[in-house]
């Protein structure tokens, strides 16, 4: 007998080869099958008559089989079916191209459904059948709505119609694992009810119901997962950092701005958490040079003034570097140890053992991976701080998080994310976190002009970075690749570094950083843009996060096609940092539309929450929010930006997830909506 955990096989015509395909799309019971959900549906569900024909409706006919019969067109090897159907209202003939088995599936005299649309030919109207299946049968293919599914090659939506109708039974073995009074409090539909509908809605109307019974969902276990980590997270000890007000009074005083009213309240919710004594965890969230680091820089100076070790992890050396000397300019006069973590500095690990003994202030590490190396050892750490935390996996930050210390005690976590990740979908993805978010850019800032340069006009713009590179301001030149390639046409950064300094900038110095160069070679280069050794920079990708030249105000992103929506919005924030004028110019060498939708909305668009739902609507969030998170394959019905139903599921989640033993079904659900995930 077939069961929700039958695996496919079990289906009639599921033979090994289908039972591949299956294996493809990550399917193997008939569970699986009922939760592959439709991506589209077909409406044919109007029934009408022969004589009611009407041009480009979609329609399905109840008709007759009058006459059958085949031929070969003699010069363009067409197989064609003739067939006559009629019903009450009149006769039809319907021409099918290159259906040899028609011929056999067909029988005069039988009646069949034939759903499809009427399009124009002459002379009248021909009806193009898209589906069929013979009166007297459950129908499944036509005369309803009509599920699509996305598929694999070998694979059709009439198969998987086939096999889903025989599963469909099982919808009625399913048991509901949502508590009963939770179900009745936000009105949802039965599992059952919604995942046979799902399929084989009965009505457009009733859809919305149905998906969002689903939807709910995804977005209630993905919830209940966030809580339990939370709380799993907050059972453990971290030491209480205790409030220095004098301190950050010194340090604020020696800023040269002062904090925004966002960065202010970042600072303060930071404080207090670190101020307890369970760990926090906690997104600090804030567009491209909204000023997250100095928001760090307090937490970790409070913690080493408490004689704790802290850390800061960034995901390049580059970027390091640069927060290596912020940390000891802003932290100069407070002795506290500040070092930098990499093999290319030499970082002596033996000698950290011996000292860490007799280190009675707090040090703060700086670092990249080589953070979270086994051969590396901290003390006593009590915050960790990971800089653009999306370009870290789960398994690094929960290495950082294990190194520190014992069983049950964990650091205080801040993670810093310049990606534009929307509220809703933080509060969806990242639920398990606290978010501070940093919406106000500092004063003084100006929108940073955007154009796309037309190629005639090159030598023009380059006349004009000329003029304010007298004045002493820096430009960056970003390349795609770092080497010619013999199989694509693109400038790269290394033949361009030549061409450009040889010939275009040649009264000027000129610096090249690329991925290939040994990273100690490029911390020189980069000392040296700092420094306005050199006015102009060519770069691949490697200056894309992060790099803070204050100097810099310009930008020419060649080949701008080639880089996502966010990157270019990256690469864009790399100059105007401060209070002069910033210039972005693209050049591309692309006329696609999408290439042009994207570059026009950089250019209107100066803010990154928004340019990221807009890259969201161009490609998937896989792709917009970086490389180490794949998407977020837990939700194939939920919008990770309706707020309203994410609101709802989170707050079922806080009331039930401390309930979770007298509800068997759901804690089992969980268990396998995580596995499936791949959270762990
Ligand atoms: P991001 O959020 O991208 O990491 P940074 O922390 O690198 O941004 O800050 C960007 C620049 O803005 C830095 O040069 C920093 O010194 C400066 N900055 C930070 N906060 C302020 C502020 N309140 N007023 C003026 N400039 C600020
Ligand atoms: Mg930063």
């Amino acid at each position: 007998m077939l069961t929700l955990t039958s695996p496919l096989s079990s289906l009639f015509g599921v033979g090994p080869k289908n039972q591949k395909l299956f294996k493809k799309l990550n399917l193997t019971t008939c569970e699986d099958l009922l939760y592959y959900f439709p991506i589209k549906y077909k409406d044919y569900s109007r029934l009408i008559l022969i004589k009611d024909l009407k041009q480009n409706e979609q329609v399905t006919l109840k008709v007759l089989l009058k006459e059958i019969y085949s031929e070969r067109s003699p010069h363009k090897r067409l197989f064609i079916t003739h067939t006559t159907f009629s019903d009450a209202s009149g006769e039809i003939e319907i021409v099918w191209f290159n259906q040899p088995f028609l011929n056999q599936t067909l029988k005069v005299g039988r009646s069949y459904w034939l759903s499809g649309q009427a399009k124009q030919a002459f002379p009248g109207l021909n009806f193009e059948v898209k589906e069929y299946e013979a009166v007297g049968r459950r129908q499944i293919h036509t005369g309803r709505l009509l599920p699509s599914y996305s598929l694999t090659k070998g694979l059709t939506n009439r198969y998987l119609r086939l096999w889903l109708s025989q599963g469909l039974s099982l919808t009625s073995l399913i048991k509901d694992f949502l508590p009963p009074d939770l179900m009745a409090k936000e009105k949802l539909l039965t599992l059952n009810q919604a995942l046979a509908q799902i399929h084989y809605p009965n009505s457009a109307t009733g859809l919305a119901g149905v998906k969002n019974r689903l939807a709910f969902d995804e977005l209630f276990l993905s919830h209940l997962r966030h809580q339990i980590a939370r709380n799993v997270w907050q059972k453990q000890a971290a030491p209480a950092i205790p409030f220095d007000l004098k301190l950050i009074k010194k340090i604020l005083r020696a800023l040269p701005f002062k904090l925004t009213t966002d960065q202010r309240k970042a600072s303060w919710q930071i404080i207090k958490d670190i101020g307890k004594k369970q760990p926090m965890n906690r997104l600090l969230e804030g567009d491209v040079a909204s000023g997250k680091t100095i928001v760090a820089v307090i937490a970790l100076a409070q913690t080493a003034r408490a004689g704790y070790e802290a850390c800061l992890m960034a995901p390049t050396k580059l970027l390091t570097r640069q927060h290596y000397l912020t940390v000891k300019k802003l932290l100069s006069p407070f002795n506290f140890k500040i070092k930098l973590l990499s093999r290319d500095v030499h970082f002596n690990y033996k000698r950290q053992n011996k000292t860490k003994r007799t280190n009675k202030k707090g040090t703060i590490y700086i670092g990249t991976h080589s953070l979270i190396e086994d051969r590396f050892k901290f003390n006593k750490l009590a915050l960790a701080v990971i800089d653009e935390q999306h370009r870290f996996g789960v398994r690094q930050r929960a290495k950082l998080i294990a190194k520190a210390g014992s069983k049950n005690t964990a650091p205080h976590l801040l993670s810093l994310s310049a990606t534009p990740i929307p509220r809703t979908l933080a509060l969806t993805v990242f639920g398990d976190l606290d978010l501070s978010i940093l919406d106000e850019l500092p004063a003084g800032r100006k929108k940073i002009i955007t154009k796309i340069v037309n190629p005639l006009d090159r030598l023009k713009a380059y006349e004009f970075i000329k003029t304010r590179l007298v004045k002493g301001e820096q430009a960056f030149v970003i390349y795609p690749l770092v080497h010619d390639s013999d199989k694509l046409a693109i400038k790269s950064a290394t033949a361009e570094y030549e061409r450009l300094k040889n010939e275009i900038f040649s009264k000027f110095k000129v610096g090249l950083v690329h991925g290939q160069i040994k990273a100690i070679e490029r911390d020189k280069i980069i000392k040296k843009f700092r420094d306005n050794q050199l006015q102009i920079l060519v770069a691949t990708a490697v200056v894309e996060v992060g790099i803070d030249i204050p100097n810099a105000t310009m930008i020419i992103i060649e080949h701008s096609e080639r880089f996502g929506l966010a990157q270019l919005h990256q690469f864009r924030g790399r100059v105007g940092r401060r209070q002069k004028q910033g210039f972005c110019f693209l050049f591309t060498e692309s006329n696609s539309e999408k290439t042009s939708q994207r570059l026009a909305a950089l250019i209107n668009c100066h803010n990154g929450f928004k340019l990221a739902k807009q890259d969201l609507a161009l490609r998937g969030p896989g792709e917009v929010f970086g490389t180490t998170q794949s998407g977020w394959p837990e939700f194939k019905m939920a919008d990770i930006f309706d707020y309203q139903l994410t609101s709802k599921a989170k707050q079922a989640a806080i009331s039930y997830h401390p309930l979770l033993e007298k509800y068997p079904l759901l804690k089992e659900k969980l268990k396998k909506f995580v596995k499936e995930a791949h959270f762990e």
